[in-house]
C-alpha cells in the first residue's frame, strides 16, 4: 500500500479542510445547542462535490476513489459529526447503493439530485424491535397489482426528517430471516409515510434523526431496488462500505481531540508552567496521538482494499470497531487535559465526547463487530 496521497487526493483533502474550518467548525457548537445544523450546508456540500464523491460522473458524481472519500469524511468529522453523518448516509449508504444495485431509471432519477444536494437520502433498516438483529425486521411490503403496500416502522433514521427518499428494507417473502427481505426507494412524500423527529440525543444533536412510520404507503413495483429477496444483501453491502466512512469520521473526531488538547496544554498554566510540561499530561496527549494514527491507518487500509477490488468486510469491521472505541478514548483523554473547563460546552471536547459515543453503537455495535471478526477468523458464528 502506497501511503503517499496523489495530487488529486491531497487537493480534495485541502478543499475539505478549508471548507470545514470556514463553514463548519465555527458553527458546530451553536448547531449542537440548537439541535439542528443549518440546512443550507447540504447545498454547499453538494456544490463541492462531497455528496457525489465516489459516484460515476455520468450520474452527477465526481468518480473519485474511496481514499478521497475517507479524507473528506475525516475532515467533516473533525468539524462536526452531525454534518459528516449527512454525507455518510446520503452518499455512503443511499447513493452508493443506488449506483451499485439500482436500475438505469433509478440511477437517472435519484443520483444527480443526491449528488448535487437537491435531494437527501436516508437509510431505513433499524426498527423499534430489531437493531443488531436486523435480519428479523418486521416491516412488510405486500404486492397489490403493479404496486407494493408497505406497513411498519423504522427507528433512529439519520437524515430522517430531511430526506427526500428512504432506502427502505421490508419483508416481501414468507421466508424467515434475511431471505424474505427486499429493498425499496420510497419518496418521503408518499401518502401513508409519517416522520417524527427524535429529540434529546446525547450527541449528534445537530442531526435530524427520526422515527419513520409507514401505514399502507403505496409505491410502484419499480421502486424495488435489486431483485426481490435481495434486500438484505443491499443493506449489508452498503454497511460494509459505510463502516469505513464511520471509521473515517471517528478519525476526524480523534484528530480534533488531539488538536484541542495540544493547544490547550500549551496555554493553560498550573504550578507555574504550561500543563504541557507535566509528564502525565504528555501521556494523555501521546495516547491520543497513537490512537489517531492507528485508526487512520486501519481506515485507509479499507479504502485501499475497496479501490483495488480486494475483500474488505473484515477490515471494515476492524477499522470501525477500533476507530469508534479510539474516538471515545481520545475525547475522554482530551477532556481530562482540559480539566473542569472540558466539562462545560464553551470548550469543544465535551461535544466531541458526546458525538463519539454513538459511533460504538450504530452501523453495528462494538459487540457485533467483535462477533463478525470472530466469525471471519474462526469460521464459527456466535450470533
Ligand atoms: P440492540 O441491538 O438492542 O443492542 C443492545 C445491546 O445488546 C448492545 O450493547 C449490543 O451490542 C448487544 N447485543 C445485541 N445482540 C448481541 C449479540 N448477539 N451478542 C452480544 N451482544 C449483543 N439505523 C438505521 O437503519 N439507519 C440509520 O440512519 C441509523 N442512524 C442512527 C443514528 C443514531 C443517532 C442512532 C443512535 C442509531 C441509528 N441507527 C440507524 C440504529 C443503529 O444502527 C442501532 O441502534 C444499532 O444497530 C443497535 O441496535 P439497537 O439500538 O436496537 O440495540
Amino acid at each position: 500500500m502506497d501511503l503517499e496521497l496523489t495530487e488529486e487526493q491531497a487537493a480534495v483533502r485541502q478543499l475539505a479542510r478549508d471548507f470545514v474550518d470556514r463553514e463548519v467548525t465555527p458553527h458546530a457548537a451553536a448547531w449542537d445547542r440548537a439541535e439542528s445544523v443549518d440546512r443550507g450546508i447540504v447545498k454547499k456540500l453538494g456544490d463541492l462535490g462531497f455528496l457525489g464523491l465516489t459516484i460515476p460522473e455520468e450520474y452527477g458524481g465526481c468518480g473519485g476513489d474511496h481514499l478521497a472519500y475517507c479524507l473528506v469524511t475525516e475532515e467533516l468529522g473533525r468539524g462536526d459529526s452531525s454534518v459528516r453523518g449527512i454525507v455518510s448516509v446520503s452518499l455512503g449508504l443511499v447513493a452508493k447503493s443506488i449506483a451499485a444495485w439500482g436500475s438505469e431509471a433509478q440511477k437517472r432519477e435519484w443520483l444527480p439530485r443526491l449528488c448535487s444536494g437537491e435531494a437527501v437520502g436516508c437509510f431505513g433498516l433499524t426498527e423499534p424491535g430489531t437493531g443488531s438483529d436486523a435480519a428479523n425486521l418486521t416491516t412488510r411490503a405486500v404486492r397489490d397489482g403493479d404496486d407494493y403496500v408497505i406497513t411498519g416502522s423504522k427507528m433512529f433514521i439519520t437524515n430522517g426528517t430531511w430526506a427526500d427518499v428512504v432506502l427502505l428494507f421490508a419483508r416481501t417473502g414468507a421466508e424467515p430471516g434475511h431471505k424474505g427481505i427486499s429493498a425499496f426507494l420510497v419518496p418521503t412524500d408518499t401518502p401513508g409515510l409519517e416522520r417524527r423527529e427524535i429529540h434529546g440525543k446525547l450527541g449528534l444533536r445537530g442531526q435530524a434523526t427520526a422515527e419513520i412510520v409507514l401505514d399502507g404507503a403505496r409505491v410502484p413495483a419499480t421502486a424495488m431496488i435489486a431483485p426481490e429477496g435481495k434486500g438484505f444483501s443491499v443493506a449489508m453491502s452498503a454497511l460494509a462500505k459505510g463502516r469505513m466512512s464511520v471509521a473515517a469520521g471517528c478519525v476526524g473526531i480523534a484528530q480534533a481531540c488531539l488538536d484541542a488538547a495540544v493547544d490547550y496544554a500549551g496555554e493553560r498554566e498550573q504550578f507555574g508552567t504550561p500543563i504541557a510540561q507535566h509528564q502525565l499530561v504528555q501521556e494523555l496527549i501521546a495516547d491520543i496521538a497513537v490512537d489517531v494514527a492507528a485508526a487512520r491507518l486501519l481506515t485507509w487500509q479499507v479504502a485501499d482494499h475497496i479501490d483495488r477490488g480486494l475483500p474488505f468486510a473484515t477490515e471494515s469491521s476492524t477499522a470501525k470497531l477500533y476507530a469508534s472505541e479510539a474516538a471515545v478514548r481520545c475525547a475522554n483523554n482530551a477532556l481530562q487535559v482540559f480539566g473542569g473547563y472540558g466539562y462545560i460546552d464553551e470548550y469543544p471536547v465535551g461535544k466531541l465526547l458526546r458525538d463519539a459515543r454513538v459511533m460504538t453503537l450504530y452501523e453495528g455495535t462494538t459487540q457485533i463487530h467483535k462477533l463478525l471478526i470472530g466469525r471471519a477468523l474462526t469460521g464459527t458464528s456466535a450470533f
